[in-house]
């Protein structure tokens, strides 16, 4: 027999976790205004809203923790960063940021005007949000395959060569700052995009005059999976892929929260010097010095570790197979999931979970909240609520898919976890046609509504 995957480490530290009833439960949930990200922590015993700053550091990330340089200018965490930056993507220069959208802050500050379109795979929400905010337009030009869950895609985060061509036939180049690029593409389903696509890409937007950046949070799961499904790669490292696929772009931003492997962090790396030095104000301004960008020395030492495990291909086995393991588990309980498994969640389609809740009645949410109640596992909706309402006519937004979102944070729960998740949406899954109401919207914010959004149980 072949051996299977492991993990490529050993457990030397635990948090406990608390089990509750359903009564608290209800009780919980209807005091957070059917809101899970108004749950306290202690009250969640599964925690898969995120996969943000909520894995688990190593003990060589833990050392670098307690020699971080906390100078305020010249720091050498900052230039142990700065050099692991250079060798795993390749690009001139670095600014770092306290998270992914304060980088998105700092590079768009630099580049976004007023009326401009930025066109991409599927923005992620702050992305959208930052760019909403400086009264641009986002362009989804994902594949098609992408908003068909059953469809399986290799690489359903691969943008549409078609209707990239259209936007930048459509509007002068001038008022198209960037290409943004988003591997994997986290709004699509974890979905990762292909070197062939980056390449094709990057092609037309030479061919246009248009920059091609890149957020890269999943940077190294997206080689993983290029790496197993791409020909021609299958003997690359998991390094080499990076490189190359950054070699195609002009720069990116980048949650390092994610494939970073630490609890706060991110960062801007880029080639354009001028672009650079624009940014750099912005980054003083809003984030700090440029040696530190709102983030500790530790947190960079411990950052510049974690970009040279995540990039190992030991780890990013056990990290993606773990998710295709619960993939798996709800394939074979007839629970209807994105397909081909994402690289960090697995995605419920809540259209064909529970068509009997009215979309108006936001189903994805009401089916996330039920797996709170009935297994104590927190999800996260990406549906309605997450895609907002329009900026001008003020109308909620239909996506095409209603999905919840179950993220597994990095190095942190075992293969007994994915098992539980499985049974509770086993049961939620047996008994759905019981569900025939969802929830109303009593409160949102204008923007970004999903954070604070309250609901009532209709
Ligand atoms: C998380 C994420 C961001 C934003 O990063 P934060 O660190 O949460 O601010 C941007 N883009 C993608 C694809 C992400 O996954």
């Amino acid at each position: 027999m072949e051996l299977p995957y492991a993990e490529p480490y050993k457990i030397k530290m635990v948090e406990s976790i608390k089990r509750s009833t359903k009564e608290q439960r209800l009780k919980w949930i209807k005091k957070a205004k059917y809101n899970l990200f108004n749950l306290d922590s202690e009250h969640v015993f599964i925690d898969l809203l995120t996969d943000s700053g909520t894995g688990a550091m190593s003990d060589k990330q833990w050392a670098e923790m307690m020699i971080g340089d906390e100078s305020y200018a010249g720091s050498s965490s900052y230039k142990k960063l700065k050099k692991v930056v250079k060798n795993i993507t390749g690009f001139k220069y670095f600014l770092p940021t306290h998270q992914g959208r304060a980088a998105e802050n700092v590079l768009f500050s630099a580049m976004i005007k007023e009326g401009d379109i930025v066109p991409g795979n599927s923005h992620f929400d702050t992305t959208k949000g930052h760019i909403e905010f400086r009264k641009a337009t986002a362009v989804d030009c994902t594949i098609d395959e992408a908003f068909d869950t059953s469809i399986l895609h290799p690489f359903k985060g691969n943008i549409d060569l078609k209707k990239l061509e259209d936007v930048f036939q459509k509007y002068p180049k001038e008022q198209i700052p960037f290409v943004i690029l988003t591997i994997t593409c986290n709004s699509a389903g974890g979905q990762p995009v292909s070197v062939k696509n980056v390449k094709e890409v990057s092609n037309l937007c030479k061919q246009y005059g248009v920059p091609l950046y890149f957020d890269a949070a999943r940077f190294a799961e997206n080689a993983y999976f290029i790496k197993k499904r791409e020909k021609g790669y299958e003997n690359k490292t998991i390094k080499e892929i990076v490189k190359e696929v950054f070699s195609y772009g002009d720069g990116m931003t980048i949650s390092a929260k994610k494939d970073g492997l630490v609890n706060m962090g991110g960062f801007i790396a880029l080639n354009n010097k001028g672009i650079f030095k624009k940014a750099t104000v912005f980054n003083i301004m809003f984030e700090g010095f440029i040696t530190y960008g709102g983030m500790n020395g530790r947190d960079m030492g411990a950052l510049a570790v974690g970009l040279n495990e995540s990039t190992e291909f030991n780890y990013l086995e056990s990290r993606v197979e773990q998710i295709a393991y619960l993939g798996k588990k709800l394939v074979e309980y007839g629970v209807p999931v994105q397909q081909p498994f994402g690289g960090h969640a697995i995605f419920l389609d809540a259209n064909k979970f529970v068509p009997t809740i009215p979309r108006e009645e936001y189903r994805a949410q009401a089916l996330a909240i039920e797996l709170y109640i009935v297994g104590g596992i927190r999800g996260v909706e990406i549906g309605t609520v997450l895609a907002d309402r329009d900026p001008i006519t003020r109308e909620n937004r239909y996506p095409e898919l209603e999905l919840v979102r179950l993220a597994v944070p990095r190095r942190t729960y075992t293969n007994n976890h994915m098992d539980f998740i499985a049974v509770a949406l086993k049961n939620i899954y047996d008994t759905r046609n019981e569900a025939k109401s969802g929830y109303k919207i009593i409160d949102e914010a204008p923007i970004m509504r999903h954070f604070t959004v309250q609901f009532e149980k209709i």
